[in-house]
């Protein structure tokens, strides 16, 4: 027997607002899709916490014994500037400011987008599509939709028609809009549009003389618009209907709106049971940004180098740090916040290092592992609420602690089922890293100092042989020490 069909998840909708009990529309199967990055720039700690989200629902959906077929895309072309279809690519212009070939910053920004992913212990989607290799399913489709009378042609470029497809269906059903208040809004056509309404959005782009990503098509050489992509790739790996389609809250309008529209107009089904979208993050209580300069890259997180932090901090920190809050919630991002994260997950994996050396006697009278067991899976089944999870793990971090101390007991049977218990959750679901040797790393530049300091006592009382030695015997060992008017540093070989 699976674990899903003993445990019931329910699942906040976002077309809906409501949390719903999930059912996928193949039993023991899921379609999950979620919106990549444009491989432009390094990749966001905004949209690592929204990856690290759906990363965490996978690894739950893998352990309660689905088959899940997660698509993750890859945007490299199509996505301009700005939302009104305005503005060079993204990539393009990366590429022209840098004077290399647009598949250079493609491949470049995608490297480092797996990475750092890597870095963060990310299982990997089972599809990674990219736009630019799916331009002829996307040829297709505008076809399809035009012919279904939803867009209409200008100057070689194809816009989906909203307020013909607003007659017969409702556009704004996710994000809430209406479409009034949108036609009110929205800025006049300034001349220079091919577009009917403001609202209108591009299928296809001709391209303009200087746009250097271009395709041919049945109407002009150009470029597919953003939104057709996903519509594209999600319908070619996951079908028609498919179970989950998430992404950052920032998509829901009007990237995942486009998305809805597409599909029925193409071929009249609702694309997507469950809409799920993460929340963002925050830094120091602002909201991220590089032209404010209140930003920070995964990077400069993990070697400490920026001045948002006192010191760098571990991936499974970060990962741990991301894990304790709602992924529906603003997490805000901060040097105390992630001082505190680093406390307790050290707390938590040395909980973990203590089992083995536990010795077991008889049930405790006042901690039930079962019951616990399942309280971890409530917490999980309700919208994937990890920081409750993250709590229920404390609670058994305790117990351990209270069986260490001899103030508590457990038997053999509740011994492996706690065991196991905590590390399908922690490593499994929550997808922490065991990092024991952290601690011995910080023991270890502990005691390096230890030394430096001593050897400068050597110094000044002109003892230059003690000093040379602990100069010397360091270097044997593979540590060098420089001496620079800032004081003494050292690096491990
Ligand atoms: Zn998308």
């Amino acid at each position: 027997m699976n674990l899903f069909e003993e445990q019931h998840i329910a699942i906040y909708n976002s077309i809906t607002g409501k949390k719903e009990h999930f059912i996928p529309i193949n039993e023991g199967h899921i379609g999950l899709y979620v919106c990549g990055p444009t491989v432009y720039s390094n990749v966001h700690l905004g949209n690592i916490r929204t990856f690290m989200s759906f990363d965490m629902i996978f690894r739950y959906f893998k352990h309660l014994g689905y088959k899940v077929r997660y698509v993750r895309n890859i945007t490299d072309a199509g996505h301009l500037e700005n939302d009104a279809d305005q503005g060079e690519d993204r990539i393009a212009k990366k590429a022209r400011l840098e004077q290399i070939e647009p598949m250079e910053v493609v491949q470049m920004y995608t490297v480092d987008f797996h990475n750092t992913l890597n870095t963060f212990n990310f299982l990997p989607p089972s599809i990674e599509p990219t736009a630019t290799g799916h331009i002829v399913e996307q040829i297709e489709i505008i076809k399809e939709i035009l012919d279904n009378g939803f867009a209409y042609e200008a100057n070689g470029s194809i816009y989906f028609d909203v307020l013909k497809y607003n007659e017969t269906n409702d556009y704004g059903i996710l994000s809430g809009r209406k479409i009034e208040d949108l036609m009110h809004n929205s800025r006049a056509l300034d001349g220079q549009s091919d577009k009917k309404n403001p609202q209108d959005f591009a299928l296809w782009k001709k391209a303009e003389p200087q746009h250097i990503m271009r395709w041919p098509s049945p109407w002009s050489v150009g470029f597919p618009g953003w939104h057709l992509e996903c519509t594209a790739m999600s319908t070619k790996y996951l079908g028609e209907q498919f179970d989950i389609h998430g992404g950052g809250m920032d998509l829901k309008f009007p990237h995942h709106e486009c998305e809805i529209a597409q599909a029925k107009a193409w071929h009249n089904h609702n694309p997507v049971n469950f809409w799920m979208h993460a929340n963002m993050l925050t830094l120091n209580g602002q909201k991220m940004a590089k032209s404010t300069g209140n930003n920070i890259l995964p990077a400069e997180i993990l070697s400490g180098d920026t001045d948002k932090l006192s010191k760098g901090f571990s991936p499974s920190v970060v990962r741990f740090f991301m894990m304790q809050a709602h992924y529906r919630s603003i997490l805000d991002f901060s040097n105390d916040a992630l001082l505190a994260s680093e406390k307790g997950f050290q707390k938590l994996m040395e909980a973990i290092s203590v089992i083995p050396s536990l010795s077991t006697t008889k049930a405790s009278m006042d901690f039930d592992v079962q019951e616990w067991k399942q309280s971890c899976y409530d917490a999980m089944n309700d919208d994937f609420n990890a920081p409750i999870l993250i709590a229920e793990l404390f609670s058994a971090v305790k117990y351990i602690n209270q069986i260490k101390d001899g103030a508590n007991t457990i038997d053999a049977i509740n011994f492996e089922l706690l065991k196991n218990t905590l590390h399908a959750f922690v490593f499994d679901v929550l997808g922490l890293l065991e990092t024991s040797h952290e601690a011995s790393d910080d023991k270890l530049e502990d005691t390096i100092q230890l030394l430096i300091t001593l050897r400068n006592e050597a110094r000044a009382q002109k003892n230059f042989a003690l000093s040379d030695q602990i100069r010397n015997q360091l270097t044997e060992i593979g540590i060098q020490l420089k001496d620079g008017k800032d004081g003494t540093t050292f690096s491990i070989e």
